[in-house]
């Protein structure tokens, strides 16, 4: 393919690379030092701004209100100046349309002032809304062309920061991006849409604990997993480059059959990359913790410190941009794609994500008195239904075709969404609902009388297996693919929990609390009935084991398997009437997401079936049948001295090329047949039904091939190159 390197010129600009040098004196300028360098944060708007324009913003920030337009200006004054001081000549309303990638537009600073100078220009107006054109963003029908017209709104919540580039810096504004009849063109809008619906519930809750008041937030804290390859590598695959991913590999002899890449020791070029990456994040006032390799070989994870939904969302989409930019630096890429490599581990994103607000502290910690216990109760047996009723929705909202080969396939975790709770909080659980007495002290617990029995954080049984796990003061969600954004995810568990702590309330506030022991016996009526209606949900055993998938079946728990059957979930009547409720998402914003959804699913198969025909033809073929032509030759040359050959080889390779070559016409034709598909659900299905499982069976060919070409003929690097060549 034009532009691609061969496999050997990779190898050998690999084996000629120099060791990795540093790139900037960490001694003299310690990392420390640069923390939120790059960030026009509160402490710098309160040293830059008047008292009465902060102060205003502050509470435009805590409110969430609309900002006043002379307010807007001073800001926008004080954010242009300490820009440019910072070297940035351009600014942008950065936004994150439904691809889930990263969208900006940058404009200067500067015009001409017409005295044959220039003028540094950045107005109020021009900092809360910007108009991009964005007719080009998929919208799922909500803006047809002709009325292009999409609005940028800064989001007051989340600061603004400075990128660097060796050549410039530009200041870059995070914002929600709308269509002038004011829907959702993006995945940011929704998410603060859904912790207002989220904080508006959850005080209603807490009124009775009395810790109501201050604004309950999501918290959400990313592991993010991603594999690194040598930048030569990746020129050398076409497929990488286009999809993200292998189309075809055989399985390399060593794979992580020896378990001996988690946690070992990290390679000097990935970690040099490593500190430059983390150093980047730092100055953007992201707060990577914790980095380490993953299971398979060349895979590793980078962990912030949790922060407000909607700034981990930001922040997500900047680690990812971050992390690629630099690894480019280093002569590697960063691939977040959920499987790059068949056979070897793949890639998610465990979304850690919790609750709670400057009053309330943290409401998944179990606290230490009943009353805390009591409250604790109540958030988690809302967390537990809203999971179990909105089983489908967490399918569908981590749903793509990348991710399904996660999901889908024998690894963390199955397509089955089900909760571990470990076996003390089940037990507590079970012990309020059924009234028999927890083992551990012999006696019945009382809510709002007892102590829970200490739940521990961090237990050495910790589930690894689980799409749901309860770690003790948080849940994990681990179904979230490596790729994705957040926003997702973020909005539908903020919205499920919103509901549910909903009727909690309503249970609440219709029931006799006016002591704290009548208080306690309404939150074990509460606990009691969520238990009993969906303890079916919660799974503490081995998720990857067949046994429950049979198990899961019986308990009627829904294993959607791809997304062709997950999609179809987020526009079922329910969901819009969630949605809807509590004013998230509209029906069409709804339906137009599920349309970009499913669109993304059919064009991401399309892409590969493409690429799939072509390296086929173009790159295989011609490796095969040279091969063929060596075994020819040399059967003939044997014949002419004597020796009667043997034919095994060339009529393994030759019976290989006849069935490929079978596979590919077949193929032509499911792809000519997929043109006239009528509707979006339908074009899912032919997908999941005829095309990927017809591209499974040419790649199992290309893989045999692979065994059995001789090795200086084969055109594409291999697992074994990719992976372990550090
Ligand atoms: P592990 O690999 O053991 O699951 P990590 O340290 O890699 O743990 O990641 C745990 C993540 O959970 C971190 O991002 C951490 O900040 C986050 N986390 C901790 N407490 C909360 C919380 N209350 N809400 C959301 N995320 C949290
Ligand atoms: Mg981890």
């Amino acid at each position: 393919m034009s532009g691609s390197l061969t496999r050997q010129q990779a190898k050998t600009a690999i084996a000629s690379r120099p060791r990795v040098e540093s790139t900037f004196d960490f001694k003299a300028a310690p990392t420390s030092g640069v923390w939120a360098k790059n960030v026009f944060s509160l402490t710098k708007m309160a040293e830059r701004l008047p008292k009465a324009v902060f102060k205003s913003l502050k509470r435009t920030i805590e409110t969430g209100g609309t900002l006043d337009p002379v307010v807007a200006d001073a800001v926008a004054e004080a954010m242009k100046i300490w820009a440019i001081e910072r070297g940035a000549t351009h600014y942008s309303h950065v936004f994150y349309p439904l691809t889930g990638l990263t969208a900006e537009k940058h404009d200067s600073f500067f015009e001409p002032d017409g005295a044959g100078g220039t003028l540094a220009q950045f107005e109020g107006k021009t900092l809360i809304q910007g108009e991009p054109d964005g007719s080009s963003f998929p919208s799922g029908g909500i803006r047809q062309t002709f009325e292009a017209r999409g609005y940028t709104i800064w989001d007051v919540t989340s600061p603004a920061f400075i990128m660097e580039n060796p050549n410039g810096a530009t200041l870059c504004i995070p914002t929600a991006f709308v269509s002038w009849t004011g829907e959702a063109l993006d995945k940011k809008t929704p998410v603060l849409r859904s912790m207002q619906a989220l904080n508006a519930q959850a005080q209603r809750v807490l009124k009775f604990f009395g810790n109501d008041g201050p604004f309950v937030s999501s918290t959400a804290g990313a592991e993010q997993e991603y594999f690194l390859i040598d930048t030569n590598f990746y020129y050398a695959r076409p497929d990488i480059m286009a999809s993200g991913r292998t189309l075809f590999g055989a399985p390399p002899p060593r794979g992580q059959e020896f378990d001996d890449h988690y946690f070992g020791a990290i390679p000097e070029r990935v970690l040099a990359f490593m500190f430059e990456g983390e150093r980047e994040l730092f100055k953007l006032g992201i707060p990577a913790k914790t980095r380490h390799n993953e299971v398979a070989p060349g895979q590793y994870e980078i962990a912030p410190v949790f922060e407000f939904a909607n700034v981990a969302t930001d922040h997500q989409q900047l680690i990812q941009t971050t992390l690629k930019k630099v690894a480019h630096k280093y002569g590697m890429v960063c691939l977040t794609h959920e499987k790059p490599f068949a056979g070897v581990n793949g890639s998610g994103k465990h979304l850690n994500y919790a609750m709670g607000s400057a009053k309330a502290g943290n409401l998944f910690d179990p606290g230490d008195t009943p009353a805390e216990n009591a409250q604790f109760l109540v958030f988690c047996a809302a967390m537990i239904k809203a999971v179990y009723k909105w089983s489908k929705l967490l399918r569908a909202v981590v749903a793509s075709a990348s991710n399904d080969h996660r999901l889908g396939a024998n690894e963390a975790p199955p397509a089955i969404i089900s909760i571990f709770l470990g076996d003390e909080l089940t037990e507590v659980m079970e012990s309020i609902a059924t009234g028999k007495p927890v083992k551990a002290r012999k006696a019945l617990l009382s809510v709002g009388v007892d102590v829970l029995p200490p739940i521990p954080k961090h237990s050495g049984d910790r589930n690894r297996t689980s799409p749901m796990a309860f770690t003790g003061n948080r849940f994990e969600f681990r179904a979230v693919g490596s790729s994705q954004s957040l926003a997702g995810p973020l909005v539908a568990l903020n919205t499920i929990i919103a509901e549910q702590l909903d009727e909690a309330a309503t249970l609440l506030e219709n029931s006799d609390t006016s002591t704290e022991k009548k208080l306690g016996a309404a939150v074990e009526k509460y606990v009691k009935s969520v238990w009993t209606e969906c303890s079916q949900v919660v799974f503490n055993g081995d998720g990857y084991s067949e046994a429950w998938h049979k198990e899961a079946e019986q308990r009627g728990l829904p294993n959607l398997k791809t997304s062709a059957d997950a999609l179809p979930n987020l526009k079922a009547k329910e969901t819009i009437e969630l949605f809807k409720k509590y004013k998230v998402l509209s029906k069409r914003e709804v339906e137009s997401r599920y349309s970009v959804y499913a669109e993304q699913y059919i064009n991401s198969v399309n892409v590969e079936s493409k690429l799939i025909t072509k390296l086929v033809r173009t790159m295989i073929f011609p490796a095969a049948i040279r091969y063929q032509h060596e075994l020819a030759a040399s059967l003939a040359n044997l014949k002419a001295v004597g020796i009667e050959p043997d034919h095994d080889t060339i009529t393994h390779v030759t019976g290989l090329i006849k069935e490929l070559q079978n596979l590919i016409a077949e193929f032509d034709q499911i792809k000519e047949k997929e043109e006239s598909i009528g509707t979006t659900e339908k074009h899912c299905e032919y997908v999941r039904d005829r095309v990927l499982p017809k591209m499974a069976e040419i790649r199992a060919i290309v893989d045999e091939l692979e065994r059995v070409v001789a090795d200086d003929l084969w055109p594409l690097p291999s697992y074994q190159e990719m992976l372990f060549i550090k």
